[in-house]
């Protein structure tokens, strides 16, 4: 007999907390679709509830008052909660996506860097003082960089709790609390988290709410609080445009990571062993469900037949299975929706003129509804709707170019400005290509690769803000600029100066 799902309930003032509605959302293991945790399907009152609990911490001098080595300390001990239970936490990403747990492993054995990164931004926080020539250099101002207050995050189910941590880890370090509403596909690690960090790393009670429920219900009730100082958001575009529209009424900063079509471009001198692995690495790691994913594989003509027969080749081999088996490639698409919208992609590429090379079937010897092959189109136009729209899935659009000229303007013609890599031997092309590639993040003879300390974020229609670097904390600090002066008297009343 199959075990009974868990019940979770709402994370909010640092204690599970019944939701206010008894709507559940149930949450399957893409595998096989069985059934293994219900949530609250969370309302406008259980937001409420959170930010007003997120008020008060911010608020408080228990999380305000801390000096920086104390809450650097905090950060340090959360990072070592997410060491203690990164196999924990990886299994309960796999269960909620169906992403693979060699990747889930190492994202969560990696997480913990994330705090540390930005403890250490803590310590080394510095202010300015800025010497105005006001009152003959009697007057000089001081600069102070301080937390935003309370976050509105919102993310997407493909790399759940990775996403959130490029936002809490920053936000934390500013001294900001949070009000998260994840995906309604991945509610469960979101809500473990919370507990683990209240529980076992000291974070005090309101700092990290999670309410969970719908996009349109509860994310719509916290993108419009009126008591929300900032929003960060991760997932698509078009939610994403709508979460700015939210934030530019209320007149609050909103962070936005949002989709991708990105170029990934392989130049004759490419080491080709190198570039085809790149390639599957951009499109067919975690079934092609990246924001990353490098869905235009542009091919210089001179090896574009040996590229595809290799590419191909290898793709064939590729080994699907059960994501939690750490000897599988490619695990399911995440849901039937996510599914069926590969297909009509792939069947609409067809009928537009793309070579179906390789995929495009659900295999039968695997279980549940939601595995598709690792699919190539060749033969694409860079006009196909295939290489304008994100699919999100395993599905490689490959267009021949000729010229490095015609292969950056190919590249830059698109709506996304998320990322871009090239293959080539030949580093001065690599750096020119770099340089003028409209995109926020650029590979050269690599794919996919991130970092706690590298800041990342779109161009163009792929977001606005940065996260992660440096640049991360300052999107949850407002400046405040001090004047002080010590000239004893106060100049002309009726004149600025
Ligand atoms: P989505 O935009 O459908 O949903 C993202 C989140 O927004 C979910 O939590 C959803 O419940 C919430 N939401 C939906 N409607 C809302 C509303 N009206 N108000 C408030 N919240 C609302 O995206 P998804 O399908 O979960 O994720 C896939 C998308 O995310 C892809 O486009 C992908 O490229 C993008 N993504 C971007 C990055 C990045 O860093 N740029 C990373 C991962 C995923």
């Amino acid at each position: 007999m199959a075990a009974q799902p868990t019940e979770y309930d709402q994370f909010i003032d640092g204690e599970y907390t019944p939701s206010e509605s008894d709507e559940r959302i149930e949450v399957s293991f893409p595998y096989d679709g069985s059934v293994w945790a219900t949530v609250p399907d969370g309302t406008e009152a259980d937001v409420e509830r959170a930010v007003d609990s997120a008020r008060s911490a911010f608020e408080s001098d228990e999380w305000r008052g801390l000096l920086p080595s104390e809450r650097a300390s905090i950060l340090h001990d959360i990072a070592d909660t997410i060491d203690d239970h990164a196999e924990e936490l990886a299994e309960l990403e796999t269960r909620q996506n169906g992403k693979l747990i060699r990747e889930m492993s190492s994202q969560m054995g990696g997480l913990g860097e994330w705090f540390r990164y930005y403890a250490s931004q803590c310590r080394t926080h510095e202010g300015r003082t800025i010497p105005v020539e006001s009152k003959g250099g009697e007057m000089f101002t001081y600069v102070r960089e301080e937390p935003r207050g309370v976050v509105g995050a919102i993310t997407p189910w493909n790399s759940p709790l990775l996403l959130t941590v490029f936002k809490l880890a920053p936000a934390l370090a500013a001294g900001c609390t949070f009000v998260h509403k994840p995906s309604s596909y991945t509610p469960v690690s979101a809500l473990r988290f919370a507990e683990i960090l209240h529980e076992e790393a000291g974070l005090p009670a309101g700092v990290y709410n999670v309410v969970t429920g719908g996009g349109s219900t509860a994310g719509e009730a916290l993108i419009t609080h009126d008591d929300v100082d900032k929003l960060a958001f991760t997932g698509s575009t078009g939610i994403g445009r709508h979460i700015g529209k939210a934030a530019g009424e209320a007149l609050i900063p909103a962070s936005l990571e949002l989709g991708g079509k990105s170029p990934n471009v392989v130049f004759p001198s490419a080491d080709l062993d190198n570039a085809i692995n790149g390639v599957i690495k951009g499109i067919f790691a975690a079934t092609g469900q990246t924001c990353l994913a490098g869905s235009r594989v542009f091919v210089h003509e001179d090896v574009h037949d040996e590229f595809v027969d290799r590419f191909t080749s290898r793709t064939e081999d590729i080994e699907l299975g059960d994501p939690l088996d750490p000897d599988t490639e490619m695990g399911p698409v995440a849901f039937r929706d996510q599914w069926e919208t590969d297909v009509s992609y792939i069947e609409t590429g067809v009928e537009e003129g793309a070579t179906l090379a390789f995929g495009g079937e659900q295999p039968e010897d695997l279980p549940g509804e939601c595995f598709l092959q690792p699919t190539i189109l060749t033969d694409v136009d860079n006009d196909m709707t295939v290489a304008r729209e994100e699919i999100f899935g395993p599905v490689a659009s490959v267009i021949t170019f000729s010229e490095e000229e015609e292969v950056i303007e190919l590249a830059n013609d698109t709506d996304f400005g998320l990322a871009a890599g090239v293959w080539t031997e030949d580093m001065r092309q690599a750096r020119r290509f770099a340089n003028r590639v409209e995109a926020g993040t650029v590979w050269i003879n690599e794919y996919r690769t991130l970092s706690y300390n590298a800041p990342f974020g779109g161009y163009k229609d792929s977001g606005l803000g940065r996260e992660n670097g440096k640049e991360g904390i300052d999107e949850y600090r407002r400046t405040k600029t001090v004047w002080v002066d010590e000239s004893g008297s106060v100049d002309d009343p009726f004149k600025l100066g």
